[in-house]
């Protein structure tokens, strides 16, 4: 079926007037709408959801009216509107009343509850729209290009708050205890970005950035935790007004910390919705993470007030253009604002993660064809933010900062107020660098997966070549070429010798003033590409560590991984790389080595884990005793949450007994002073004592999580839940995932927890397959998703076989490529458990080396 909207008769402006009550969950709503009828109809068709619409009038521009009547198409979530005489071409006024339900899946306009400090229930209601749910708050023409002007006005009690896009301009009582909240003009956008939020809140006075006042506004009692948003706010605002060139486009920005909110947040113009801990944290007491976390969302978040809101990608396949940007932004952003963050390094984990996806023969290229709704909800993945953001920082590297930078206005001067295609990004950066673009991007955007570019030296220079980089094989197409921009770093006697180059053929020779020892083919990391290098230039890096930046260490380490796990490597040989890296300081090199002891253990036998545990003691032990559990006073923010990384992998993946003790000891000390503990140690605390504990912890965990003071501290006692290793402790928490008292938002992603848990996961997938119907109906959609992406880490031939059954006969729709990714991720780690289990099993039983 066709789900574009017949474009006979647009709109242009939206007069929306919507009275919610929050007690009845029910809203009603009266919207004008000033539409240009293109050609005679007798039908207008536009998208409705949920709504019962009471009366439909038409009015040209004369004042002459014409009572017409709807039919609502509850599949096709439309509404067509009929007429008895035909609308001639020309300006028309459509006239809807109509009724909803506040519902409570997160989605449309929905209503979301909190208690306060004495235990009171409040509900609030607030919107989420995008992709396409502003059809379930009022009737529209519910597509990104169909741009318009919107003036709302809200009825709500005079005790309660109204928010919308715009600064108010008019309150006024009605006279019984309600008041007209009446708003200025938004400017033209899409229907998505279109925002209303009513409850009893509190906003922080405005920061005014330029000519803007910036807000936060929280539930009362939060106003404390809101000041390191508004700072990071504050400062993103005014970077991105400097580096886009381009002033804010609306006339005041709120942002909003909503209790119940099922993404991380929504780029509303001048009203950004946030889930709690993505906005509210107190600083003295968070760790880096969780601080980095909010920076991050608040700065990708501003970013959008210019890249989706103000130029809009046409449809729903051109995404990247908003979520790439986004993300590209936030990092940028981030970065400028705390370099002492070295944000760009940690982007590498999230590149890596890309890869990972990117990597799969389900893959999807960055710009996807996107027909129905549910495939549009598919596209907010780790390909579409995290590849996409990458292969920008690729074309950003290659082209210089500048050029990217003058490109990036001129497409947005271009195109503002509009809606753009990937083609026009290319037109405007193929401008500013007076270089054709298309030709070095395009396979990157619109073909799946990535290279991985071979290394071995060539007499005086170096031999590269390229091709796909896939975990499970198949024979690569000759077509499958990428236009490669490598950055070549190269030891030679005596010193470096860096060159750039455009590998474009399969090969290519690059010759050297001098024969190479070794070299880095992806120097900086920015490159999209892996690196397999000959074993003997390998072993001859390893030695020279030292010598190689934190990414590029990175970088070695997750792509010999990934090569292990395409079997292209040993499990023998890649263990033994890691022993090399005994001595790393650096937190992001940390975590892609931890993270590929958590992938094994996934994979070997119950009987071979405490071999693991040892090694994994073995090759984390050196670092732990050079940080020490002491915070010293002259080290930086990162070392503090490396130290807190490190001791949560030896007290919960390295079972250390030893850390496990003084952990506990630790949180004893926590208990009479919080000030004793780092906030940075206190989370690795947590999942430690979870991991070795008992009934004692889980009741005070579960204590904690209920009472907790910020969303923080929510989030790190509810997911401790999940790490408990006891059975009857397990299934505490299992049933916690459905019995309403774990938030509909979070409850997906701690079913995930559970699934991923080597402890945890056969039970979790047992109690999964009994309740997935009533988590279907729990959950919001776009986390129901996610939860099943637990189930890549069921790596046994038998598990493989259960989930492909359960997909099967269940009928279960993902949307897009998403379960198919699953499955295959799955079938990668079985792969990797048949072809090397034996190998493990004997090296692990070994003193490790
Ligand atoms: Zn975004």
């Amino acid at each position: 079926m066709d789900y574009r909207l017949p474009i006979t008769v647009v709109p242009s402006r939206y007069d929306i007037r919507i009275e919610p009550d929050l007690d009845a969950a029910t809203f009603s709503g009266e919207e004008t709408i000033a539409v240009t009828v293109r050609e005679p109809v007798t039908e207008v068709l536009l998208n409705a959801a949920e709504l019962c619409i009471l009366s439909v009038t038409a009015r040209d521009a004369s004042g002459g009216a014409v009572e017409g009547s709807a039919a609502l198409d509850e599949t096709a979530e439309r509404a067509r509107l009929t007429f008895p005489s035909p609308l001639l071409p020309g300006q028309w006024r459509l006239t809807l009343r109509f009724t909803g339900t506040l519902n409570d899946r997160l989605h449309g306009f929905y209503r979301s509850t909190y208690k306060d400090a004495a235990g009171v229930a409040h509900a609030l209601a607030a919107t989420q729209f995008e992709s396409t749910d502003a059809r379930r708050a009022f009737p529209c023409w519910d597509e990104p290009a169909c741009k318009a002007v919107f003036g709302v006005t809200l009825v709500v009690p005079e005790r309660l708050q109204a928010v919308s896009n715009a600064a108010v301009v008019r309150e006024e009582p009605t006279g019984d205890g309600r008041k007209i909240v009446t708003f200025a003009d938004s400017m033209k956008m899409s229907t998505y970005l279109v925002a209303f939020v009513v409850g009893d809140l509190e906003a922080t006075a405005p920061v005014m950035v330029g000519g803007t006042p910036l807000r936060v506004w929280c539930v009362p009692g939060k106003q404390r935790l809101a000041r390191f948003a508004l700072e990071a706010g504050a400062f993103a605002l005014a970077f991105f007004e400097r580096y886009y060139g381009v002033a804010y486009p609306g006339d005041k920005l709120d942002m909003l910390a909503i209790p119940d909110f099922a993404a991380g947040a929504m780029e509303n113009l001048g009203a950004i919705t946030y889930r709690e801990t993505a906005l509210l944290v107190d600083e003295a007491a968070a760790s880096h993470t969780e601080l980095e976390r909010v920076a991050d969302v608040v700065a990708h978040e501003v970013a959008h007030m210019w890249f989706g809101d103000l130029v809009t990608m046409a449809w729903w396949n051109g995404i990247w253009l908003n979520e790439a940007f986004a993300t590209f932004m936030e990092m940028l952003a981030v970065d400028a604002w705390k370099p002492e963050w070295e944000r760009w390094i940690n982007f590498g984990v999230s590149r890596a993660a890309a890869m990972g996806v990117d990597g799969l023969l389900s893959s999807r290229p960055i710009e996807f064809e996107v027909r129905a709704p549910r495939d549009c909800e598919a596209m907010f993945d780790l390909l579409t933010y995290e590849k996409g953001a990458s292969v920008l920082r690729m074309l950003e590297q290659h082209l210089g900062p500048e050029v990217f930078r003058d490109g990036v206005r001129l497409y947005l001067e271009q195109h503002r107020h509009g809606n753009a295609e990937t083609t026009d990004l290319w037109t405007a950066l193929g401008e500013a660098a007076k270089q054709p673009i298309p030709e070095v991007m395009d396979a990157w955007i619109f073909r799946p997966g990535y290279p991985v570019v071979t290394v071995e030296k060539d007499g005086v220079g170096l031999k590269l070549s390229q091709r796909r980089f896939t975990y499970l094989g198949g024979e690569p197409a000759e077509s499958e070429r990428w236009r490669i921009p490598v950055a070549l770093r190269a030891a030679v006697k005596g010193g470096w010798v860096e060159k750039r180059v455009l590998l474009e053929e399969a090969e290519l020779r690059v010759a050297l003033p001098a024969p190479p020892e070794w070299a880095v083919a992806n120097a900086g990391g920015h490159g999209f590409y892996r690196v397999q290098y000959a074993p003997a230039m390998l072993r001859r890096m390893t030695k020279a560590l030292s010598r190689i930046p934190p990414i590029e260490r990175f970088n070695l380490v997750n792509d010999a991984l990934a090569l292990t796990q395409a079997g292209a490597m040993a499990a023998a040989e890649y263990l033994d790389l890691t022993g090399r890296f005994r001595d790393e300081t650096d937190r992001n090199v940390w975590t892609a080595l931890t993270g590929s002891f958590a992938y094994l253990s996934r994979l070997i036998a119950e009987g071979v884990r405490p071999g693991l545990e040892a090694w994994v003691r073995h090759r984390l032990e050196p670092a732990v005793e050079r940080l020490s559990w002491e915070r010293q006073p002259e080290e930086t923010e990162l070392t503090r949450q490396l130290r807190a990384d490190l001791l949560r992998v030896l007290g919960t993946l390295g079972n250390d007994e030893e850390t496990q003790r003084r952990a506990r000891s630790f949180y004893e000390g926590y208990r009479s002073d919080e000030t004793a503990v780092d906030p940075n140690l206190l989370p690795a605390l947590i999942s430690i004592l979870a991991a070795s504990g008992g009934e004692a912890e889980y009741d005070e965990f579960l204590q904690r999580f209920k009472s907790a003071r910020t969303p923080q501290e929510e989030q790190r006692y509810l997911y401790a839940l999940a790490a408990f290793r006891q059975p009857a402790l397990i299934g505490r928490t299992l049933e916690r995932t459905i019995n309403g008292e774990v938030r509909s938002q979070d409850a997906p992603f701690l079913m995930r927890a559970l699934l991923g848990g080597v402890y945890s996961r056969g039970p979790a997938w047992e109690f999964l397959k009994e309740h997935w119907e009533t988590m279907s109906r729990q959950y919001p959609g776009s986390a129901y998703r996610r939860m099943y992406e637990g189930v890549t880490a069921l790596v046994s031939a038998d598990w493989e076989q259960d989930v492909q059954t359960f997909f099967a006969s269940r009928g279960i729709v993902l949307g897009g490529k998403t379960l198919e990714q699953y499955l295959e991720q799955l079938r990668v780690a079985v792969r990797f458990q048949e072809r090397e289990a034996a190998a493990l099993a004997a090296l692990l039983a070994r003193t490790p080396r």
